[in-house]
């Protein structure tokens, strides 16, 4: 049995992932710390994981970096590009998915995959805060909530105030207004999401789908999202309870394969 531990470290904008795999298959551990490039983030998700794990950095044989901070991370043998490791992650979540479309706290990408998940083209927005989880994050802190409420509040939802606005800034002066006109929070939660559906579905367009989809990154984890996306893209979304750890579980991998060629 291969025995071979590979650590996958995506030191993200807002999130720091850390993943430990035995034998380029089993996940023996994960950590997900809320603080990403440029904090504490990463080394306290390393620890945190190595101690799930109860392990020793020596003893992992090879540890890859990817995310936006990549490049500070400490000691990586391989630093690796966001869209090769999920590409590679999406593909280990997923052994279908053809597309995949990735938002997380500062951009939004779709991925096109081939049959044996080759990265055959991308298309990404890291432009604009609109559409990313800094959109969800900036209008959660308007309403006094967590992005984590908003999936429950888009469900009891009976009805949608929508977001015309596509500027994040002008969109946040849209809902204040709508708040002080006394909109319902939870319909108001459901036109933020199809806004950012709205967006990320006119990126994976562009791209061309192929079904099935997937979807990784931390904003999968809000079903309101999701279910907002699958309306406007008209198909069926798969995700993983892992979204979120999908660069991680490719970093990872990544490094398993660079052991063994
Ligand atoms: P990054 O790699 O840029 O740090 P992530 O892929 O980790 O980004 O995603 C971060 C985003 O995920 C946050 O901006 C937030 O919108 C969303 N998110 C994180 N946790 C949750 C949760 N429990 N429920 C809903 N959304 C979440």
């Amino acid at each position: 049995m291969d025995e071979t531990l590979t650590l996958g470290m995506d030191v993200g904008s807002t999130t720091s992932k850390c993943l430990i795999l035995r034998g380029g298959k089993d996940i023996l551990a994960a950590a997900l710390i809320p603080a990403g490039t440029g904090t504490s983030g990463p080394r306290r998700a390393l620890e945190e994981a190595l101690e799930k794990a109860a392990l020793q950095r020596e003893e992992i044989a090879a540890v890859t970096a990817t995310g936006y901070g990549r490049g500070n991370f400490p000691g990586a043998d391989w630093v690796v590009s966001e869209l090769s490791c999920h590409a590679l992650g999406a593909r280990a979540l997923d052994g279908e998915a053809r597309t995949v479309i990735d938002i997380g706290g500062q951009d939004a990408k779709a991925l096109h995959l081939g049959p044996d998940g080759q990265l055959l083209g991308f298309l990404m927005n890291d432009k604009c805060a609109a559409g990313t989880g800094r959109f969800l994050e900036v209008m959660a802190r308007v309403l006094e909530k967590e992005v984590s409420d908003l999936a429950e509040m888009d469900e009891r939802a009976d009805g949608v105030v929508p977001i015309s606005s596509t500027c994040t800034v002008f969109a946040e002066s849209e809902v204040i207004s709508r708040l002080a006109g006394g909109a319902d929070l939870c319909q108001l939660v459901k036109g933020i999401h199809r806004s950012v559906a709205v967006r990320t579905a006119s990126l994976a367009r562009r791209l061309g789908i192929t079904e099935p989809v997937a979807m990784t990154g931390g904003v999968a984890r809000n079903a309101g999202v999701v279910r907002a996306l699958e309306a406007e893209l008209g198909t069926a979304i798969r995700v993983s309870p892992l979204s979120q750890l999908a660069g991680a579980l490719g970093a990872a991998l990544h490094g398993w394969r660079k052991l063994r060629a």
